[in-house]
């Protein structure tokens, strides 16, 4: 029996939301003529957390398909991302430490990466419960191609949290979650396993 927290029908769903995501984004960076090939920088060294079960767990599914080689490789990074990030938060200051899932710059786990690798790039809005709208500008390379454009496209995301939100609901009633609330780094996600 698999031990990953997502059952095949919430997986498919999470894959084909994140399929989604990834549709909105090419539109508007199509729009934008914008893409990051070229960048000097590379956004996989930002600080995030992540907050839900169901994408920790469709991360592990990714991990789980490596090879234990490939995967102690990956571990032994994520051991390093943490110390280097808990040297940089004890000198107050925000890491900046490459993500152990990148490999000569680029995504490892490129179909399982999180929703916040995903929307990273272009302008986007969401709307929250309360109803105030706030807004992204998007990287710097594309704040530099938006600048003084009268109307600047954007990826609405409140659905796509909305339906993460769902699913991660659902997910988390399913098997009756007992781990409170997750607030991780993709290395401590790597660390600590799968969610169980
Ligand atoms: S999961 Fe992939 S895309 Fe996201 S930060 Fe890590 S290497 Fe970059
Ligand atoms: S999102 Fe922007 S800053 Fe990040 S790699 Fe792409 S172009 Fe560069």
């Amino acid at each position: 029996m698999s031990d990953n927290l997502l059952t095949p029908e919430l997986s498919a769903r999470l894959a084909a939301l994140y399929q989604r995501m990834e549709t909105a984004y090419d539109q508007v960076a199509g729009e934008l003529a914008f893409s990051c090939s070229g960048c000097p920088d590379n956004c996989c060294d930002s600080f995030f957390m992540h907050h839900t079960v169901s994408e920790w767990s469709y991360l592990w599914q990714g991990l789980a398909a490596l090879n234990s080689d490939h995967r102690a490789q990956i571990r032994g990074r994520a051991e390093r991302y943490l110390a280097g990030a808990a040297a940089a938060i004890a000198r107050n200051e925000r890491p900046q430490l490459l993500c152990p899932l990148n490999e000569q710059g680029l995504c490892t786990l490129y179909a399982h990466r999180l929703m916040i690798c995903r929307m990273h790039g272009v302008p986007s809005a969401v709307t929250r419960p309360d109803g105030q709208k706030q807004t992204f500008p998007g990287c710097y390379r594309c704040q530099e191609l938006t600048e003084g454009r009268e109307a600047v496209p954007e990826v609405e995301r409140t659905e796509h949290y909305r339906e993460l939100a769902e699913l991660e609901r659902e997910l988390l009633t399913a098997v009756q979650w007992r781990g409170g609330r997750v607030k991780m780094t993709i290395a401590e996600m790597i660390l600590a396993g799968p969610p169980k």
